[in-house]
């Protein structure tokens, strides 16, 4: 067990992005991303839990860094063509409300700018506290509430900006991340690796889904644990990521793989958030220099999400 740290220096290290405009991000009534997500999510983080936090307010990303991910169509009907007023449906389950566009832009900045300053900055790691959450968007679709893919228009700002040559992403988020999967399908420079129930929405990420051997995924089956969870990632996941050896760690941070959640049915622990993201520090200390990006996806229990986020940033903090 690694000892924690004294609470006086909890989140030493860590930068933390995030930006007023993603709580307007307003999917409606009885929608379950909603923005008391991220209000819960910067209480688990607030000053006096986490004192040495870096806090930094998110840059809105740029057309040209989105346009490495997705297709001018997408880029120009989320910025340009958002409501006015009430809601515009994107699919079932994805809407847009007045604040989206805004929410959407500083949610992908974040992940860039973290990036940034994990590249050439002082902060080696960092967590961004956004939403729309961003993995299941794919390079012309919203969907599954997310509008813009944060992770993957990071991950290719880490090639086309800084010049790296393997970038992972690692997705604990109960669900698949089809469109960071999809993205990256033949870019062996990026290695996506996924842990998800399965069968489940979006109903992707078989094992044997595999790109052009830069994919990873090891479904779970329903009613999972933290056993089973911890084994497909010592067996499956953490090695293919050593063999990799990538340059630098982005993590789709999803939190309803929770016992708790109420859109799901593994049942993972708070101190298996704590436990997977002390691996990947780890992994990024062997072999990125430390530098590791994690970015909120999904997690719908609040009471989850406030104990697993603050338990996954003091672990970036060790
Ligand atoms: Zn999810």
């Amino acid at each position: 067990m690694t000892p924690r740290r004294a609470s006086q220096s909890r989140g030493d290290g860590v930068a933390l992005y995030t930006h007023a405009a993603c709580l307007d991000h307003d999917p409606g009534p009885g929608h379950p991303e909603t923005p008391a997500r991220l209000s819960a999510v910067l209480e688990a983080l607030d000053e006096s839990a986490f004192p040495a936090l870096r806090r930094i307010d998110a840059p809105r990303a740029t057309r040209a860094q989105l346009a490495r991910v997705h297709v001018r169509r997408l880029i120009d009907s989320i910025i340009d063509h958002g409501p006015l007023h009430y809601w515009r449906m994107l699919d079932a389950d994805t809407l847009m409300s007045p604040g989206s566009a805004e929410a959407a832009l500083r949610a992908a900045g974040a992940v860039c700018a973290a990036i940034d300053g994990a590249i050439t900055g002082d902060s080696p790691r960092a967590f961004c506290a956004v939403r729309p959450p961003g993995h299941h968007a794919t390079a012309d679709t919203a969907m599954g509430f997310c509008l813009f893919n944060n992770v993957a228009v990071g991950a290719a700002h880490a090639l086309a900006a800084h010049g790296l040559e393997r970038v992972a992403i690692v997705d604990f988020d109960v669900h698949h991340g089809n469109g960071t999967q999809d993205i990256f399908w033949s870019e062996p420079r990026v290695m996506y690796a996924s842990t998800h129930q399965w069968p489940l929405y979006p109903e992707t990420g078989a094992r044997e889904d595999t790109g052009v051997g830069n994919i990873v995924n090891a479904p779970l089956p329903a009613d999972s644990g933290s056993a089973q969870f911890r084994t497909v990632c010592e067996q499956v996941v953490l090695p293919a990521l050593d063999a990799f050896a990538p340059q630098l760690v982005l993590v789709s941070a999803g939190f309803d793989a929770h016992r708790l959640d109420p859109l799901a049915n593994l049942n993972l622990e708070t101190g298996d958030y704590a436990w997977i993201t002390e691996q990947l520090v780890e992994l990024a200390r062997r072999h990125a220099g430390g530098r590791i990006v994690s970015s909120l996806e999904g997690g719908y229990s609040l009471d989850a999400l406030r104990e697993s986020v603050a338990a996954h940033v003091a672990a970036l903090g060790e």
